[in-house]
């Protein structure tokens, strides 16, 4: 099939859909773009920032590439920081991985020479380091994800160390970096915890190096609400069990 017209006609179909629920929809998106956020995610297919977020066009500037990587040395990858803090006003920059990404898989495998390979090596360099805890870690899915999972937080560090967003800070911007994960199996994002949002609180991060031996707890917005609801519970409800639960204490005889 050498045609994309089927392209087109779901084109149409999407912009038609649009304008019926909001007839300035497209007046209002072309005349500027105001997101709050920029996403920095992976180039996977199954991942496409506003559906993941729920927002519209407009909302989030997008970054992606193989495995999120953030070299400081893409003119790419700056450049879109650049715009979105210096023109965008972002507030906020979002890391954001997946598990079972190809691409990190791609880096804890032998093969290497293609372009790919070069792509990864910062991340191939720390699993190969690192590699007799990643063996401790359980089975290949396992250890695959605890990589993806630093993987975020290494990139987070990497963008958190631009000069852009450092020169950001000093001069006072309200500026926070995010580090995320989406589990393709629920379709949920879970936080890792490692917010920054000054060059002091960068500073404290413990080295990456460091995290390999350190749990990580990722925070999926289920779990978020749930612990929101027993904390809005007070420690007073929270000492005695639930009615329903079995006493574990014997029965007096
Ligand atoms: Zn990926």
């Amino acid at each position: 099939m050498r045609s994309l017209d089927h392209l087109f006609d779901r084109n149409v179909a999407w912009a038609d859909r649009k304008t019926e629920q909001d007839p300035t929809f497209f007046r209002r998106l072309s005349e500027q773009q105001a997101p709050q956020y920029l996403w920095i995610g992976c180039s996977d297919s199954r991942i496409t920032a506003n559906d993941v977020l729920g927002l519209d066009p407009g909302e989030v500037f997008v970054h992606r590439n193989i495995a999120n990587i953030v070299h400081t040395s893409d003119m790419n990858i700056l450049a879109v920081l650049e715009y979105a803090i210096e023109v965008l006003r972002v507030r906020h920059i979002i890391v954001s991985g997946h598990y079972g990404c190809g691409g990190v898989q791609r880096a804890m495998a032998e093969e290497r020479g293609a372009l790919v390979d070069h792509w990864l090596q910062p991340l191939s360099m720390f699993y190969r380091k690192h590699r007799p805890l990643f063996d401790g870690m359980g089975e290949a899915p396992q250890q695959l994800n605890r990589l993806c999972e630093l993987n975020v937080e290494m990139q987070l560090r990497r963008v958190a160390a631009t000069p852009i967003v450092e020169g950001a800070w000093l001069r006072g911007v309200e500026l926070h970096l995010h580090g995320w994960i989406y589990g393709m199996h629920d379709g949920l994002l879970r936080d890792l915890g490692a917010t920054v949002a000054s060059i002091e609180e960068r500073d404290a991060l413990p080295s990456i190096d460091q995290r390999v031996t350190q749990r990580s707890e990722p925070l999926s917005p289920r779990r978020r609400h749930a612990l929101e609801a027993f904390s809005a519970l007070g420690l007073a409800d929270m000492a005695s069990p639930p009615c329903c639960m079995p006493s574990l204490e014997k029965p007096p005889k």
